[in-house]
């Protein structure tokens, strides 16, 4: 056997190769471009199967047959021109040209003979075939540019495959009316051609599997690359868009994210604008991908599923793929890619939507795990916080609780022993006292859960703040502390007296509670850049600086207080503020430990006073 009869006789069989995977694919996906790659293939092997076996036998096939053979080659540029056709829009007028440039070859060959064609109606076939072919591989190469990850290597080696053959079926043709030396060595360059051809297809046309992973593999990593920062996006739905753009990069066509939810027992869809859309399982292809737990895949969609064929045809979709997303027994969901056009490589794109339809399962998982995480922390953070308010309440109501019965008691005891004995007044005053500790305790309680409602303040009206500080601020208050008020000019603003009542005395408590008897406290009201300005300062015990950040919590106290020597729950100051933002206004405090603290506020000025 001669070195080019080893070459005919590989690219041959690679024909007959690439036919039995096309035709395998065929019968996996009955798509368009699937039966066109098949009857494609299936007429070189057949061609090359026919003659090997008519020289073995030393058959001579009948002239029709002959013909027959001829034709069949001539039609193949023609499926090549449909198989463009099945991937992107081949012009009608380019498609009407062939079939009728083809009918008239076809109709030369019978009537002229195949075998004896004169040399000009050999050349305007040839240069049909040549020149149809050169389209067509133009056409494909301009796909692969359009196209993404193994699309685009496979668009590339066909287009290749089929510039090779045009230029083989211009070898042939010319070579065959030479004489020699160039009848030879066109031959040979046209068999090293034909199998440069046959290898360029089989790699487009039916890649093995470990090239078609390769191919994938870049997409798949730049997918995985986006893919690890999603679960900790705020949402669920953010995580769904940036899964969905990301199979969109990886895929070159549409896709949409389907969330199962366990609530309504539906696949929840989010399309960009809108409403979400709910499918039930067994609805639509995605809903059938998710019941069956199987990819399914349909070019012809509308044909393949009627009840949802108006929504196909509204949103354009000329092909899906829908892939259900499970982590193990999980089921989460379902991955849609659909496109105008079927995909040419159907089981390609299946696989790759495989692919991204598991990781796309991690990224919910792992969603899911954060979210059920932090609920558990939430509901610990919950429990915790009514630990801290029980114990906070219990304590702190007990121990006037405890006074106030055990001197009624102690006064029960005296009146039954001697009822004539004149009234001990001091005792009484102790009970009202605490009693009265108790009433504030409650009322601050009451206070901090209307506050987590947003209801604190009440009816505004308009109201000098100088006046009203300054009446708070000589109220009689038990110890020995000083106020000295400092009003500049009118503070006019529409407030709820009765909350800004509240508020200075709770500052002003503060700063007598935390502060030696002898110092006094300085209040201050004043207006400044379009606000209310009050302040409240004391020469007291100050803050820690490392607390300031948090004494407006609820519950909070600063680390440098004893509980057993300064009663209190922390809740003032939670109160102040909430009253202080319900207003529109800001609260702040400054402090140096050991000499004192200023508490600040501003509130907003009515209309009027601002202008000026
Ligand atoms: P309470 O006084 O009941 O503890 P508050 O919410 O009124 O609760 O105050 C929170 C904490 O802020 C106090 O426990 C105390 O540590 C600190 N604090 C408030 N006002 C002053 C002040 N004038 N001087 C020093 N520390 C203060």
């Amino acid at each position: 056997m001669t070195a080019l009869e080893l070459i005919t006789l590989l690219s041959q069989a690679i024909y007959v190769v690439i036919f039995l995977a096309v035709g395998y694919r065929y019968l996996r996906a009955r798509t368009p471009a699937h039966l066109d790659m098949t009857v494609f293939f299936g007429i070189l092997a057949f061609v090359v199967v026919e003659s090997r076996i008519a020289t073995a036998a030393g058959i001579v096939p009948p002239e029709w047959f002959t013909d027959s053979v001829i034709a069949a080659v001539i039609a193949l540029p023609y499926i090549l021109l449909r198989l463009v056709d099945d991937f992107t829009v081949v012009p009608r007028s380019i498609k009407r040209g062939a079939e009728v440039l083809l009918i008239a070859a076809v109709a030369a060959v019978y009537v002229l003979q195949g075998p004896t064609l004169p040399p000009v109606y050999v050349f305007l076939i040839v240069g049909y075939i040549a020149g149809l072919s050169f389209y067509c591989g133009f056409r494909f190469f301009r796909s692969a540019i359009r196209a993404k990850g193994v699309t685009r290597r496979r668009m590339q080696a066909i287009s290749l495959g089929t510039a090779l053959f045009a230029l083989d079926i211009l070898a042939a043709g010319i070579g065959g009316q030479m004489s020699d030396p160039w009848k030879t060595i066109l031959a040979a360059v046209g068999q090293v051609l034909g199998l440069a051809a046959a290898i360029s297809w089989f790699l487009g046309f039916a890649p093995p599997p470990i090239l078609r992973r390769a191919w994938q593999a870049p997409e798949l990593r730049q997918f995985l690359a986006r893919a690890a920062n999603l679960p900790r996006l705020p949402s669920t739905r953010d995580i769904v868009r940036e899964l969905e753009r990301g199979a969109a990069a990886a895929t070159g066509s549409d896709a949409r994210i389907g969330v199962w939810d366990e609530d309504i027992l539906k696949i929840r869809f989010w399309p960009p604008t809108g409403e979400p859309v709910d499918v039930e399982p067994g609805r639509y292809f995605s809903g059938r991908a998710f019941k069956q737990q199987k990819t399914l895949l349909s070019a012809q969609p509308m044909r393949d599923d009627p009840q949802g064929a108006d929504a196909y045809r509204a949103a354009k979709v000329g092909a899906i793929i829908a892939t259900p997303i499970t982590a193990g027994e999980k089921r989460l969901g379902v991955l849609v890619l659909y496109a105008e056009r079927p995909p040419i490589f159907a089981v390609s794109d299946s696989e790759l939507s495989q692919l991204l339809a598991d990781q796309a399962a991690v990224v919910l998982e792992s969603r899911a795990l954060i979210d059920h995480a932090a609920r558990v922390r939430a509901r610990e953070e919950a429990a915790r916080l009514k630990e801290d308010f029980l114990s906070a309440a219990a304590h702190d109501l007990k121990t006037p609780l405890t006074t106030v019965v055990a001197q009624a008691q102690f006064l029960e005891r005296k009146a039954t022993r001697d009822p004539s004995a004149p009234s001990d007044l001091a005792g009484l005053q102790r009970i009202v006292r605490e009693a009265q500790r108790l009433s504030a305790l409650v009322t601050d309680l009451l206070d901090a859960a209307r506050m987590e409602q947003g209801r604190l303040v009440a009816d505004r009206e308009p109201m000098d703040l100088g006046t009203l500080v300054s009446s708070v601020a000589t109220r009689q208050r038990p110890g020995a502390h000083r106020v000295d008020v400092d009003v500049r000019g009118a503070v006019v603003g529409n407030y709820d007296g009765r909350r800004i009542e509240q508020l200075l005395e709770n500052l002003i408590e503060n700063a007598s509670k935390y502060s030696p008897e002898a110092t006094p406290v300085n209040v201050n009201v004043w207006q400044q850049d379009g606000e209310a300005r009050i302040t409240v300062q004391d020469q007291g015990i100050g803050i820690p600086a490392a607390d300031l950040p948090r004494i407006f919590e609820r519950f909070s106290r600063a680390s440098n207080v004893d509980d057993r020597k300064f009663h209190g729950m922390g809740l003032g100051l939670y109160i102040c503020r909430g009253i202080v933002e319900e207003h529109g206004g800001r609260i702040w405090a400054e402090s140096e430990i050991g000499k004192g603290s200023t508490f600040h506020v501003a509130l907003p000025l009515g209309e009027e006073r601002r202008l000026n």
